[in-house]
């Protein structure tokens, strides 16, 4: 099949030293020809001039890299140019690689689909090739790289290979379907494996909040009285210069938001600083009703209190999901050694920023206790939870159907094999045919 070839920008934009430009597709070697007089030696960056295929004007000296198909990283002729960073000379090295034949700018993720197509990673792996690429913490950093080096598919494939098995027992099962006692041999092989699968993709479903938690962040509101400093706690949050991720302007004018790494967690803090004194009721009661949908949305609500100001107490609907704060310790006489927990809750100042790294920590170890973020998830989009949760059901109606004909259990097993299929992006039945097949004997 003939394909455009396809170049692009690899590298980040702005200035930097060196940039990465990347080119696939069948006419990989002419541009190089054209460009970098010739083609460099498989694999091995060679310093090239890099000119202009028209007007032979010169337009950088890189390295310049050349990666066979199918050896390469999308399975076609790859390369790479790495020149100066400088806007100019991407530009001209752009332009350039536009006006040869059968080049054009590649799309978004052109390059992974590509790779995608020609075996050389499935959806799980491409998934996360690009968290990797948007990784801001370690811990997203580590469960993208589980799924990037195919981790996760080995799971899925595991999953599959299960399924695989009982689909052939069922199959073999039909050829004598007039046998009784061999369909309810068939029933007694396939019943262990799909119980078994099944409760451990309900383990793995369970697990999907982890994964997403870790993708996405989690989200702590910080809450209670007026006064008692929840802005100023959140200011010196933000003023933690080395943990800010990026501060977020608020989305609604009332809420503020700061996003942390804490030990590889993004954490972003809300502020609901609706809640302020000498409003009119009726814009008070949006602020309120503003702050208890904070807390709704929160994996964890921090309740300040202050000692000069009467506590409300945490809403009771919030209670077991809050850690409580008190600020302002710097009002309490002696306050340098009360800082820190005593009789479960935190003694902080968010003026003198006492007591703010052990409350962080605090903070840390509820979530990861929450969504024991130990081992990197299988399940870690949308995506791969409804994958599951179609597999779960596919597999429960071959549980209730078990007393029904054996085509309708192949049927659902089939289903189920297709279900997870999706999550690796390789719905085929060639590996059904194989396992089949494996279990004739020789001359049949
Ligand atoms: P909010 O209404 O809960 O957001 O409270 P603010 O952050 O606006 O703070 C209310 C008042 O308490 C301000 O005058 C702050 O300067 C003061 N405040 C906040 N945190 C502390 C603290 O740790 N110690 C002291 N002494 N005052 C604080």
């Amino acid at each position: 099949m003939t394909k455009d070839t396809i170049f692009a920008l690899a590298s980040g934009a702005g200035l930097a030293g060196v940039a990465v430009i990347r080119i696939s597709g069948p006419a990989v070697r002419q541009s190089l020809d054209a460009m970098c007089g010739g083609v460099p030696p498989d694999h091995r960056a060679v310093l090239r001039q890099i000119s202009d295929s028209v007007s032979g004007e010169l337009l950088d000296i890189g390295l310049v890299m050349f990666f066979a198909g199918p050896g390469s990283f999308t399975g076609e002729d790859c390369a790479e140019l790495q020149v100066h960073g400088g806007p100019a000379v991407i530009r001209s090295v752009l332009d350039c690689l536009s006006a040869l034949p059968g080049l054009r700018p590649a799309a978004a993720g052109e390059f992974s689909r590509r790779a995608f197509a020609k075996g050389k990673m499935d959806l799980l792996m491409a998934e996360g090739l690009a968290d990797l690429v948007e990784a801001e913490t370690a811990a997203q950093q580590q469960q993208a790289l589980f799924h990037l080096r195919g981790l996760s598919s080995d799971v899925v494939g595991r999953w599959r290979t299960a399924i695989t098995e009982a689909i052939a027992l069922a199959e073999a099962a039909i050829d004598f379907v007039e046998e009784e006692e061999v369909v309810g041999e068939a029933m007694a092989g396939i019943r262990p494996v799909v119980v078994g699968l099944r409760d451990d993709l309900h383990r793995h479903l369970r697990d999907a909040r982890k994964g997403e938690v870790v993708r996405d962040g989690v989200r702590v509101t910080i809450a209670g009285a007026p006064n008692v400093g929840k802005s100023s706690l959140l200011n010196r949050l933000a003023g933690r210069e080395a943990a800010i991720v990026t501060e977020l302007p608020g989305t609604t004018r009332d809420v503020i938001e700061v996003r942390l790494d804490i030990e590889g967690l993004v954490v972003t803090f809300s502020d609901t600083a609706g809640l302020r004194e000498g409003l009119v009721d009726r814009v008070e009661a949006i602020g309120m009703e503003r702050s208890r949908m904070a807390m709704v949305a929160s994996d964890l609500v921090l309740w300040l209190s202050a000692p000069e100001i009467d506590d409300p107490g945490v809403p009771p609907d919030f209670d077991s999901q809050a850690l409580r704060v008190q600020n302002k310790v710097d009002l309490i006489a002696g306050s340098k050694s009360s800082c820190g927990e005593l009789g479960g809750e935190y003694r902080v100042s968010a003026h003198s920023g006492e007591g703010i790294d052990q409350l962080l920590t605090a903070i840390h170890e509820r979530l990861s206790a929450v969504y024991s973020l130990k081992e990197p998830a299988v399940v870690v989009r949308e995506r791969h939870r409804y994958a599951l949760a179609e597999t779960i059901g596919d597999l429960d109606a071959v549980l209730e159907g078990e007393n029904e004909p054996i085509e309708g259990i192949a049927e659902n097993l089939r289903l189920a094999a297709r279900a997870l299929g999706t999550l690796t992006g390789q719905v085929g039945v060639e590996d059904i045919l194989d396992s089949i097949f494996s279990r004739f004997c020789i001359g049949k």
